[in-house]
């Protein structure tokens, strides 16, 4: 979307990869409207300096969008690290069952859209919405009004009512899942990091991890269920032998899912831009459920061996 959709609106994304603020902060030019982040980034599973992007985002009157769709609520809360707005897929964790589809938006109510001009949609009147202004009807809640207000209304974007029920279902046991996911992540991140046929292992609560020190910061209860590791045989042979987890491009689910960017979601990507995303041919990237912990490792443990024969 970032790159191919948004170009067409007219909207240009610069993607920055970098571990350093001071990249993030050279990108910014005059145009930047904003700055974008996920918490815990897919699929090479990188924890933002959530704290240190606000800093840059505020130097230049400009809001922070964070991502927290893989870290959840309970174990990050972005706003308190200077984020403005927070979005969620509700697809995944927060529903938490892969049976509904939807997403929020959280607005902190803390940016203020009158800083500069830069943001004629809530400083502007609104044609089409009786001449309002936002930022001076609505107040700290511009951004969310002009987003229920308009947007929902001109292009439909509002929830059925049972995929609504079932998110709520799902909501109220949030904090006894992300606590098994996170336990069940660390337990087979430790396993694999000691594995002969395992190539590398991505989880930024390993101490071993270059994101140990962020997510001791971001993620004190734990790093969520994203886990990256490489195989040390056919990863084909590897996704094909497994029986537990699921093979799918979904995350936040119950059950375990494991997906090979290589040969699914980032195929279409070049050689070029796979190697720039972190996309090695060995890489599996994990969703760890909430099964026994005995039993997913079995499963992995099978599918290693049958992977090199
Ligand atoms: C899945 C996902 C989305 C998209 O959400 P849908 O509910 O599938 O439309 C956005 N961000 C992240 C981090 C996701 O994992």
């Amino acid at each position: 979307m970032f790159a191919k959709t948004f170009k067409q609106m007219g909207i240009n994304v610069k993607f920055i990869n970098s571990d350093n603020l001071e990249d993030f902060e050279n990108a910014v030019t005059d145009k930047t409207k904003c700055i974008y982040t996920e918490t815990i980034g897919n699929p090479r599973i990188k924890v933002a300096d959530i704290e240190g992007l606000a800093g840059i985002a505020h130097k230049y009157g400009i809001p922070l969008v964070v991502d927290n769709t893989v870290a959840t609520p309970y174990l990050c809360r972005p706003i308190e690290f200077g984020a403005d707005i927070v979005v969620h897929s509700t697809t995944k964790y927060l529903s938490g069952h892969g049976n509904a589809m939807g997403g929020v938006i959280v607005d902190s109510g803390k940016f203020d859209w009158n800083q500069n001009d830069k943001f004629k949609m809530f400083t502007t009147p609104d044609e089409s919405y009786h001449g309002i202004i936002y930022a001076d009807e609505f107040k700290e809640a511009a951004f969310i009004a002009k987003a229920r207000a308009h947007l929902v209304r001109d292009l439909g974007c509002c929830q059925s009512p049972f995929n609504a029920y079932l998110t709520i279902l799902g909501l109220e046991t949030l904090h006894v899942r992300m606590d098994r996911h996170c336990e069940n992540a660390l337990i087979l991140a430790k396993y694999l990091e000691s594995h002969p046929h395992i190539n590398f292992v991505i989880y930024p609560n390993l101490v071993s991890s270059p994101d140990y020190k962020l997510a001791q910061k971001y993620l004190k209860k734990g790093a969520s269920s994203l886990l990256g590791f490489g195989v040390d045989g056919d990863g084909t042979k590897f996704i094909e032998a497994l029986k537990l987890f699921i093979h799918a491009t979904n995350l936040g689910d119950v059950r375990s899912i494991i997906t090979y960017p290589a040969g699914t979601t980032h195929r279409q990507l070049s050689d070029e831009q796979k190697i720039q995303a972190g996309i090695t041919n060995d890489y599996m990237r994990a969703s760890v459920g909430l099964e026994n912990i005995d039993d997913i490792k079995e499963d992995i443990e099978n599918a290693i061996k049958i992977s090199r024969t």
